[in-house]
């Protein structure tokens, strides 16, 4: 018998606890059909709501549902790496509780890792249901992305995942604080499928995500696989040096020629209001990077457990 772990991030899902395990359920001939066991691991991400209650519910029902459930919440990636940590399977699959990432794909999933895929992945083609200005905004962070980092992350690529033991092992093996699961998993590599499917929108609750934290989350995500915002502040910085020398020249030999030392005022303030911007934007960005190499080095569990059945 082969075993399959399935991870399922909660925070405040207290109505989409139980019809995930309903969903879930509806594999398992298909499971038992091809000799796989499961284990279906609730990581609860400090919920204020009845999430850990209605897990609890379910494991007295079934013996293969477990609950890991931490002090505060810590966000999807601390959950999505707690569980890879607490997965025994030999397939470990990744998977949102709203049943947007539906489970009814988890057969044709599995027929790609026994063609020999190591990992098989979901990306949604559409963005039903969302805002515009956050599509618009979506598609942008995708196209910088994927230009300036080593880690190719795919417009509108999900975390629903089934990934074979020897993936989990590569990505348990990076051990980083800020952890950007989407670039994680194309940092690692190995031979991914790509399936297709439309925007589902979730079962029940509300989205986590703000426009402000999927902004944050975006700039986390380019400071975290690339260094090239840094890059950028240099060549600015020297672009801004051969322009200051190039106008000195023409004032002197203005002045030289026409005389007039006083004039330009204007043109001073312009120049000098835009020179501090761009060293404040500059000093920003190093900043950025600072503070993240401050939150590594510190060491900081990446989660903490209140209560583990
Ligand atoms: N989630 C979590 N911690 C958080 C935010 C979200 O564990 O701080 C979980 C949430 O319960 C859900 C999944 O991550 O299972 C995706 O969240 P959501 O549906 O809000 O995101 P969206 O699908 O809108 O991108
Ligand atoms: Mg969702």
């Amino acid at each position: 018998m082969k075993l399959l772990s399935a991870i399922v991030p909660c925070y405040n899902e207290e109505e989409n606890v139980p019809y995930f395990y309903e969903e879930f359920i509806k594999n398992e001939s298909f499971l038992k059909a091809h000799e796989i066991d499961f284990e279906l691991w609730y990581v609860d991400d400090g919920s204020k709501d009845a999430t850990v209650s209605e897990v609890k519910k379910l494991i007295e029902k079934d013996a293969r549902v477990h609950l890991v459930s931490f002090s505060r919440n810590f966000g999807k990636e601390a959950a999505l790496y707690a569980g890879l940590q607490k997965a025994k399977g030999d397939y470990v699959a990744c998977m949102d509780a709203d049943l947007q990432d539906p489970p009814s794909l988890l057969p044709e999933m599995f027929e790609n890792i026994w063609q020999g895929y190591d990992m098989v992945a979901t990306r949604r083609v559409t963005r039903k249901g969302e805002p515009m200005i956050r599509s618009f905004f979506a598609r942008m962070f995708y196209k910088v992305m994927n230009k300036i980092s080593d880690a190719q992350v795919v417009d509108g690529a999900r975390d629903f995942r089934l990934m074979t033991r020897q993936v989990v092992d590569a990505i348990l093996s990076m051990k980083e604080y800020n952890r950007f699961t989407k670039g994680i998993f194309g940092w690692v590599g190995f031979e991914t499928k790509w399936l297709e499917f439309e925007n589902i929108e979730r079962k029940k609750g509300e989205t986590k995500w703000s426009f402000w934290k999927l902004f944050i989350y975006s700039i986390e995500g380019i400071t975290s696989f690339s260094t090239t915002p840094l890059a950028i502040a240099s060549v600015m910085g020297v672009v801004f040096c051969i322009a200051a020398f190039l106008l000195i020249g023409v004032i002197i030999v203005r002045t030289l020629v026409f005389g007039d030392p006083t004039s330009g005022w204007p043109s001073l303030v312009c120049i000098i209001s835009l020179i501090s911007g761009v060293q404040l934007l500059c000093l920003g960005i190093v900043g950025q990077y600072l503070a993240k190499t401050y939150m590594e080095v510190k060491d900081r569990p990446i989660y903490l457990v209140k209560e583990e059945i």
